[in-house]
């Protein structure tokens, strides 16, 4: 049956597209997405490698959609501080969930689970999705878009969402360029056992070789994010594990004791890349398909989960006030902030590893006083911690 124009098209059912799919449709838009490859189901006896710190915001974006209940009750871990210092000596930064009167800081979760309760929620939603499906081309004019599928389909709507993650298609075929900057470093990840408890507690040293992050989770875990060189990636992953723990016990200086690895390892590739612009037309550009960030702040998904938020915030605000949601100038104004935070975002990071990744003198005599600076004066860890949390 062909469908006539959608309102939105969303290509890319990760995390960052699959929320867009769902926020848009509750709010009454007709929307399709479309997938590539067919989402991993989660498994509860199986944890993901790749997890996530998600930051307050983004948990109550995902309960304005109905899935937060879901994903909290299947296996969401709290952490109520942050701790963070340097090899090189220094201060230590503190950030503490009750001086800021709160529960917690945000919560640690896995990609999959957090897929699966989204495309749960799809079908109810009214959003139809084809998967797998892939976008082959690209039409548009000022009413809308044609989007041109593997099979031969095609759709049409009056704006399509990139959220085909770092190598969009959709965004090259928009004809938007991106600035990239390799970092030569990979993230190690793992699931490790600690013999002291994780206190509930964000850790993160840094490393002339990049920061190691360890995440508090359930049954007494930790997730590590390790990044290293990438030659330094490949000679730890190729350890065996117990030397693994060794090299791992020692790069975390044992603050919480020897650490075991619990599960496989598994290393990605680290860079920087942003997209020159969010729009290009009707077609927009959201979570990593739009930037993608260090991970030494935990902000990859969070940033994307900010994208939607703000779109979503626009097309309700056109709606109360009965105006056109998709005019090029709501869609400039939600492109221009969201580059613009994002950007800001993404050089930060890319400093802050650059800077404490040096071995230089100055940096390191400068870094490890910052830290204890800004950890004993409340105002600058209330407002590190408010940035983190999409304050
Ligand atoms: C292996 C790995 C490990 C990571 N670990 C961490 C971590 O520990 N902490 C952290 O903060 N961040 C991590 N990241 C980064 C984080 O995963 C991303 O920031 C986040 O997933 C971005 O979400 P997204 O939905 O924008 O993109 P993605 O998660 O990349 O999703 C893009 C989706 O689009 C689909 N797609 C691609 N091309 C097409 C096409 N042509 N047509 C249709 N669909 C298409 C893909 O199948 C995928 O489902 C990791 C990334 C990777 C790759």
């Amino acid at each position: 049956m062909k469908r006539g124009m959608r309102d939105a098209v969303v290509v890319g059912g990760g995390v960052v597209g699959a929320a867009c799919a769902l926020a848009l449709a509750k709010l009454g838009l007709d929307v399709a997405l479309v997938e590539a490859r067919e989402p991993s189901l989660w498994n509860a006896t199986q944890r993901d490698l790749r997890v996530y710190a998600f930051a307050p915001d983004n948990a109550a974006l995902l309960d304005a959609l109905g899935t937060w209940d879901s994903v909290r009750d299947a296996r969401a871990e709290p952490y109520r501080r942050m701790r963070v210092w340097d090899a090189a000596g220094g201060g230590e930064l503190a950030i503490d969930a009750d001086a800021l009167g709160r529960s917690e800081l945000g919560w640690i979760v896995e990609h999959a689970l957090l897929v699966d309760r989204l495309w749960a929620a799809l079908p109810a939603a009214g959003v139809e999705s084809s998967c797998p499906e892939k976008v082959e081309s690209l039409a548009q004019d000022e009413r809308g878009v044609r989007l041109g599928l593997d099979s031969g389909r095609s759709i049409e709507a009056r704006i399509a969402i990139a959220a085909d993650g770092g190598e969009s298609a959709l965004r090259g075929l928009a004809n938007i360029a991106v600035d990239a900057l390799n970092h030569a470093q990979r993230g190690v990840v793992a699931y490790v056992e600690t013999a002291l408890p994780h206190e509930g507690t964000a850790w993160q040293r840094f490393l002339p070789g990049g920061p190691l992050a360890f995440l508090p989770c359930g049954d007494g875990l930790s997730s590590i994010v390790w990044s290293l060189p990438n030659d330094e990636a490949a000679r730890v992953l190729a350890l065996d594990d117990a030397a693994f723990g060794e090299e791992l016990t020692n790069a975390f200086e044992a603050r919480l004791g020897a650490a075991r690895v619990a599960s496989k390892r598994a290393a990605f590739p680290l860079r920087r890349q942003l997209a020159s612009s969010q729009r290009a037309g009707r077609v927009l550009l959201v979570g990593d398909a739009a930037h993608v960030v260090h991970p030494l702040a935990g902000q990859g998904v969070n940033l994307g989960l900010r994208d939607v938020g703000g779109l979503r915030d626009s097309i309700a605000g056109a709606h109360a006030r009965r105006l056109a949601w998709d005019s090029p100038h709501r869609l400039q104004r939600w492109a221009r902030q969201r580059r613009s935070e994002n950007a800001l975002s993404a050089h930060a990071f890319d400093a802050i590893n650059r800077i404490y990744s040096s071995d230089d003198m100055l940096p390191t005599l400068l870094r490890g006083h910052a830290l204890g600076l800004a950890g004993r004066l409340p105002p600058i860890g209330r407002a590190l911690w408010r940035h983190a949390a999409g304050k």
